[in-house]
């Protein structure tokens, strides 16, 4: 064997075991930050070592500082873990090392990009012949979409943002619920829109966008308009009335955004559907593959609905780059690139329709057995409607809240996360592992009880 092979081989016999203890293990790491930067920091060595054995101390050093994500009980923020195709499909990614941005430099993993970009949309409902970009994650799906949307807007309204830049154009209505995600405010950052420039229509108590507050917000606005709506509040898991607002936004010729990071996917279950239903009718979408979808991390989707669209924002003019139809580079921020498209072609297959199917509709069934689990614990209040994947829940207090959260982390069966809702303190149990088991929930619920009930 070559050191590649044996590194390769060293790295194979540590993930199989790190696999191996999820069950086991404590969800939270037992190591902090200081204590991993001991463990592999000081000064750098003058002379190097051996491939394999830098992957076996990198082993031996991580365990105590690593956070059990792959396992079924990790239900913090909104992080899926990863499927065994999608998980095998990353490390041939990295072996084959396509820098894949350009369709004729690398046919094999553009095409497996583009295949599973279509698989989606249709999955989603979407627009057969919309863009799909892959991008690292939600945050930069939905900066993607809205440097469409703004360089869109303002050439319907004969600007032309490339030649005369941001200084003296007509100013863009930017309109945004009162629940949206913090990634939408820093894509806006990033566009410059100003947080005082930003238009915040209110929210329901499940965050879901107001039809009349947004009918209100929009009376006599005219000229450039972006109105971001959401498929998946990040705390309660709700979805906007995409029947109700988009036609309100259509009115006034606004462009309409939708981040769905993880909400898009309720499309592609049957029982489900009915909470995305409108949502076909915006001009671009973001969602992620790394949370529902459990593929590796960064697989993020910027789909928009007109590809022209997203060609006049991100094709580059460097002549020595390669052109054909529409390659990667044309439709996000990015040039050099790894293939992360290809462990979404390898889950998608791997789970079929029917099984991307199934995989939504048991998060949503572990959400509510958890929910009702939960629920049965003296103290414990659900506050959310218990709709889709996330489960938020609180005791009397804030204070008392508070310390079971970390008391759960302390304890190590699984690991939640808390949020503020409406003002009080809250922990969210995100169902978004297809790892999860009826029991995974069940030792959940019990280390809950022990520790609200003693
Ligand atoms: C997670 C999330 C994002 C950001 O996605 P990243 O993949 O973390 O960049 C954006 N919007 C919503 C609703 C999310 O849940």
């Amino acid at each position: 064997m070559d050191d590649r092979e044996r590194a390769l081989d060293a790295a194979h016999r540590h993930a199989a075991e790190f696999l191996r203890t999820l069950d086991d293990r404590p969800v939270w790491p037992r190591a902090s930050l200081d204590d991993m930067m001991a463990t592999f920091g000081g000064d750098l060595a003058d002379e190097g070592a051996d491939p394999a054995s830098v992957i076996d101390e990198m082993a031996r050093g991580a365990d105590p500082g690593l956070v059990a994500i792959p396992g079924g009980r990790f239900f913090g923020f909104v992080i899926g873990a990863t499927q065994p195709a999608a998980l095998a499909a990353d490390w041939l990614v990295s072996a084959w090392d396509q820098n894949s941005g350009s369709s004729t430099l690398t046919p094999t993993t553009v095409a497996m990009e583009r295949v599973a970009g279509q698989w989606m949309l249709d999955l989603l409902g979407l627009p057969a012949s919309a863009s799909v970009g892959f991008v690292t994650g939600g945050q930069l799906a939905n900066f993607t979409c809205l440097a469409t949307a703004r360089n869109a807007v303002l050439r319907r309204a004969g600007w032309d943002l490339a030649e005369r830049g941001l200084r003296n154009a007509p100013p863009v209505t930017f309109v945004v619920g009162a629940d949206r995600h913090g990634s939408i405010d820093r894509a806006a950052r990033f566009l410059g829109i100003g947080r005082s420039e930003t238009t915040i229509v209110d929210s329901d108590e499940q965050g879901r966008m107001r039809a009349d507050a947004l009918e209100a917000a929009l009376a006599g606005v005219d000229g450039p308009l972006i109105v971001c709506l959401q498929a998946g509040e990040v705390h309660t898991g709700a979805f906007d009335d995409f029947r109700a607002l988009i036609p309100l936004a259509r009115r006034h010729g606004a462009w309409v955004h939708v981040d769905g990071a993880f909400g898009l996917w309720a499309a592609a279950s049957d029982s489900l559907r009915r909470l995305t239903r409108g949502m076909e009718e915006a001009d671009s979408w973001a969602t992620d593959a790394h949370k529902t979808l459990n593929v590796p991390y960064d697989c993020g989707m910027a789909i928009v609905r007109d590809p022209a669209d997203s060609i006049a924002a991100f094709r580059t003019g460097g002549d020595y780059l390669i052109y054909s139809g529409l390659d990667p580079w044309d439709v996000t921020p990015e040039l050099s690139r790894r293939a992360r498209g290809v462990p979404a072609w390898a889950a998608l297959r791997s789970l079929g329709r029917v099984g991307v199917a199934r995989l939504i509709d048991r998060l949503h069934s572990n959400a509510v057995r958890m929910a009702a689990g939960l629920a049965s614990v003296d103290g414990i209040e659900i506050i959310n409607d218990v709709d889709y994947t996330q489960v938020m829940f609180c005791l009397a207090s804030d204070a008392a809240t508070r310390a079971l959260g970390d008391a759960i982390l302390a304890e190590g069966t699984a690991a939640v996360t808390g949020a503020e809702w409406r003002g009080r303190a809250t922990l969210r149990c995100s169902m978004s592992s297809w790892a999860t088991t009826d029991d995974d929930i069940d030792r959940t619920i019990a280390a809950f009880r022990k520790l609200v009930e003693g």
